[in-house]
């Protein structure tokens, strides 16, 4: 009867709430011993020059190699290392190490290869994130236009004046700046004229739909426009077809990233994606696995 199945249900509900709950404390606590326990790993997907196809940067991209779940997407415990402040450390962690492999390839005379770091809303109000970023740059020897941070329109909102010193200050290092999932947020425009960010990227819920539905087409071209109007660089995320590949290219985006191209991969395959995705491999070949 319904009136069962109510019941049912509402046990349901409950004991998955339960399971919720501890699934959280337990990633809870996992996650604070996962950065000595050296758990984290970077994998990195390339970002490639529209106009002449050569890969010029790459997007640092943070998993947990779990010992018992595998390998954990940062959206599941992202948003829990936010909450509990975890982000702070192990976002450090990502900045020294994406910095440090930066100029390892730099070294290994690949590139120059520019990398992308996320930067989260915890990270952004550090106290002392402009000084743990030069310190980084110096430490590791990474030229600072080598380096560009993604940061979303959240982290705006809060206090205008403040975030517009702290992005001078962060220019001021010599490092890119970028907004990154662009359109999804709530904020006005009117921050593009107010802050120093070079880049905007399109995120990929726009991208997906531009072959096929002409309202999503027509805000990738405006923002393309909106773009080059402020003398801003364009890149497009979530690339997945050779189709949205040419409409991009005929719409002047200027680079592009997405699995059409290659998926995130760890460091040590970098290298061997750049000739294949020169010489255009990825047409003949569909799109490269990611790593387990
Ligand atoms: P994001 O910064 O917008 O990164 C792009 C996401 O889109 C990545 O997911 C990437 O794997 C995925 N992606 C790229 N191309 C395609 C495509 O063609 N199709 C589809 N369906 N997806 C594509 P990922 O690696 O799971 O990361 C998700 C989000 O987690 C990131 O979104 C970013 O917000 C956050 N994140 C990742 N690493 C870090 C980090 O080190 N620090 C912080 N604070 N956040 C991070
Ligand atoms: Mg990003
Ligand atoms: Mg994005």
């Amino acid at each position: 009867s319904a009136k069962k199945l109510g019941r049912n249900c509402y046990q349901f509900y409950q004991s998955s709430m339960n399971d919720a709950a501890q699934e959280r404390l337990r990633i809870e606590s996992a996650l604070r011993s996962a950065l000595e326990r050296q758990e984290f790993v970077l994998h990195y997907q390339p970002q490639l020059d529209l106009a002449g196809g050569a890969i010029v940067g790459v997007e640092a991209l943070l998993r947990w190699q779990h010992p018992e779940l595998g390998m954990v997407a940062p959206q599941r415990f992202i948003g829990l290392a936010e909450e509990t402040g975890l982000i702070v450390p192990i976002g450090a962690w990502v900045m020294r190490t994406a910095c440090a492999q930066a100029r390892a390839w730099m070294d290994a005379g690949l590139g120059p290869l520019r990398v992308a770091v996320n930067l989260s809303a915890r990270q952004f109000a550090q106290r002392d994130l402009v000084q743990s970023v030069a310190r980084v740059l110096a430490d590791t020897g990474l030229p600072p236009h080598l380096l560009e941070l993604e940061l979303t329109e959240s982290l705006f909102v809060d206090d205008v004046a403040q975030a517009v010193t702290l992005l001078h200050q962060l220019k001021a290092l010599g490092v890119g700046l970028a907004i990154d999932d662009f359109g999804t947020g709530y904020s006005s425009l009117s921050y593009l004229r107010t802050f120093p960010i070079d880049v905007l990227k399109i995120d990929r819920s726009f991208v997906g739909q531009i072959a096929v539905d002409t309202d999503q087409a027509a805000i990738v071209i405006s923002i393309i426009a909106l773009a080059h109007n402020l003398q801003l660089k364009v890149i497009a995320e979530g690339v997945e077809t050779a189709g949205q590949r040419d409409f991009l290219r005929a719409h002047g985006c200027d680079e592009v990233q997405g699995y059409f191209f290659s998926r995130p991969v760890p460091a040590g395959e970098v290298a061997s994606l750049l000739p294949a995705l020169l010489a255009g491999a990825h047409e003949q070949d569909g799109v490269a696995a990611e790593a387990p």
